[in-house]
This record gives C-alpha cells, sequence and structure tokens, in this order.
C-alpha cells in the first residue's frame, strides 16, 4: 500500500493556511543488500530529504532489499515509492522484454542514473579460475533471486549458450552472505553486479586470497553491441586487498526510478534536496565521485522521465 500520511493536525495547518508539518508523507526507496552501494544510494538521498522534513513536510526511509528486479516489482504494486534498479532491468521493464516480458512496467519514470555497475566475478585463489568461461564445472554463487546480478549473470549465460547447469552447483546466497561462503570454500567464485568498492567483495578479499577476474570475449562484446544499456568496464586496480591491476568486464549504470503513481511534488521534492546539495550527496560514497548532474538526467535511462524529476531539471537549465 503507498503511504501519504497526511495527519488531522496537518490538514488543520494546512487549513490555517500554515505551512505543512513533518511527517505529512512518508516515502521508501527500495535498495538492495547490507554490503552493497544502493543502500548507501537510498539512505545518502533520505538524509538529504529529512533534512528538510520541517519545510516540506515529507519523511523517507531506504530499507535494504532483493535488488533490482524485486524493486522494479514492488514499484509496480504500490509496496514502495522509489527505487534503485539497473538499467538493463530498467530498459526491460519499460519495453516487457526478458524477464519482464508480458508484464510491463507501463507506470515505471526514471528520475535519474547514478554510478557504473561492472558485472564483477571474484574467484579464490588458487581455483584455475581466470576468466568466465573458467567458472564452468566450478561451484559459483550466481546471486539471490530478485537480485540484478543474478538476472544479468542468465543474460551472459544465455549469450554463451550457457545455462547455470552448467556449473557444479549455482547457489543464490545474498552479497551479504557470498564473502563468507566464499571464504570458507563453499563456492569458488561469487557474481555480483555493483558499484566499487563495496563492502561485499572488501570483505571477501580481506578474509582470503581472492581474484577479480575478467569478463569479455566475443559473447561479452555482442551483448555490448547489440544493447544499448550495457558498456565495457574496467574495475581498477588498488580498490581490494591483493588486487593490484585493472580488470576488464562489462558493465550497467544504477538507475534511481519510480512510479506515474507518486505525486509531482514528491518526486520533485527529493530531486531538490540531492541536487541543491550535490556536493554532499557525491561525498556520501566513494563510488559517486565521478557522478555529474548533466550525465545523470540522461544517461542509462530508458523510462519516461517523471515531471517532477524534469520540472527541477528545466529549472536548472539541464534540460531544453
Ligand atoms: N545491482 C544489484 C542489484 O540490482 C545491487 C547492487 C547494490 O546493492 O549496490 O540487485
Amino acid at each position: 500500500m503507498r503511504s501519504y500520511r497526511i495527519s488531522a493536525v496537518s490538514v488543520a495547518f494546512v487549513l490555517a493556511g500554515a505551512v505543512a508539518s513533518a511527517q505529512d508523507r512518508m516515502i521508501s526507496i527500495a535498495t538492495g543488500s547490507h554490503t552493497g552501494v544502493y543502500i548507501v544510494v537510498g539512505q545518502s538521498i533520505c538524509r538529504l530529504v529529512n533534512a528538510g522534513s520541517a519545510e516540506h513536510g515529507l519523511r523517507c526511509s531506504a530499507p535494504a532489499s532483493p535488488g533490482s528486479i524485486t524493486n522494479i516489482e514492488t514499484i509496480a504494486t504500490g509496496e514502495t515509492d522509489m527505487a534503485i534498479v539497473q538499467s538493463d532491468w530498467q530498459f526491460h521493464a519499460v519495453n516487457g522484454t526478458s524477464v519482464f516480458e508480458g508484464r510491463r512496467a507501463d507506470d515505471l519514470r526514471a528520475v535519474f542514473s547514478l554510478h557504473s555497475e561492472p558485472f564483477t566475478v571474484l574467484a579464490r585463489a588458487g581455483t584455475g579460475i581466470s576468466s568466465f568461461e573458467d567458472l564452468f564445472g566450478r561451484r559459483v554463487n550466481v546471486g539471490n533471486p530478485g537480485s540484478g546480478q543474478r538476472a544479468t549473470m542468465d543474460v551472459v549465460l544465455a549469450q554463451m549458450g550457457r545455462t547455470s547447469d552448467d556449473f557444479t552447483s549455482a547457489s543464490e546466497l545474498s552479497p551479504a552472505d557470498q564473502a563468507d561462503a566464499l571464504a570458507e570454500g563453499q563456492v569458488d567464485a561469487i557474481v555480483y553486479t555493483a558499484g566499487h568498492p563495496n563492502r561485499s567483495i572488501q570483505e571477501a578479499t580481506a578474509s582470503i586470497d581472492a581474484q577479480l577476474v575478467d569478463v569479455r570475449g566475443p559473447a561479452i562484446d555482442a551483448l555490448v553491441e547489440r544493447n544499448p544499456y550495457f558498456e565495457k568496464a574496467t574495475i581498477p586496480g588498488g580498490l581490494y586487498n591483493g588486487n593490484d591491476v585493472d580488470v576488464e568486464t562489462f558493465g550497467v549504470k544504477a538507475t534511481f526510478v519510480t512510479s506515474a503513481q507518486v505525486p509531482q511534488d514528491v518526486v520533485y521534492t527529493v530531486v531538490k534536496a540531492v541536487f541543491d546539495d550535490f556536493e554532499r550527496f557525491r561525498g556520501m560514497h566513494p563510488a559517486f565521485v565521478d557522478l555529474k548532474e548533466a550525465e545523470m538526467v540522461v544517461d542509462g535511462l530508458s523510462a519516461p522521465l517523471h515531471p517532477g524529476a524534469e520540472r527541477y531539471y528545466r529549472e536548472r537549465g539541464w534540460l531544453e
């Protein structure tokens, strides 16, 4: 249920011509695992929104969630007002393709895009895994159901003419649990589509020797060439213990989305809170340092812009 709580007290205030009080409206942002970057995005946005609650009356929370696919589903049902989702799954939801075949998300609206999310493979040292193809015949954590990485993993496998049956075992642990599974030797490799540095890979590389693996070759080239939401990506060396060289892969963008059902003034207020205090937002996670306003309002967005966001971008001169 969507919850815009207007209390009797605030109605009285409005009737009396006073400024609406805080907690007039509660909004929620669906994020990802506790060890990812989405949760930091959501909580950073909420911190900036909540700093102005006394003036605008909006209160924001950003709970953990399974990830992109579930987030798009809960926006459609109205369980959440806003969410962070991968650009590839935003595209498929809007077009009713891939896992969203037959259930196009007509109400999905784009707000802005964020950091890049490289498709990331980390393997235990000593397993002999140095390429994506080396994963076949091994024990791989393919990601929890509902997550973006799980769904993107299936796309990569399909492009290679493979399935997760080609792994000895394909476990479905969440990003919060996969570092331990790798450290304890229950799996040989883990997969994550997320910004860097993130806590899941930090935890895994802090406790054991593990190497990030290149993901490249003809299948990856074809994916990047044919799909506007994929791009080549590099995970820079030096971010994680024992991983000093750059790793080549492909990736998507993290994007911030909402529903056409969410009122214009709500989205306007959220967007304004972020961009009026953008330097502070950018300082909230190392993955945000390269963010540029003019790119964020265009890149990686395939759903129509929400009119509340569009209004703010026009005011700032970022859209014609
Ligand atoms: N890209 C992941 C997903 O869509 C989440 C990454 C994160 O939490 O930072 O499920």
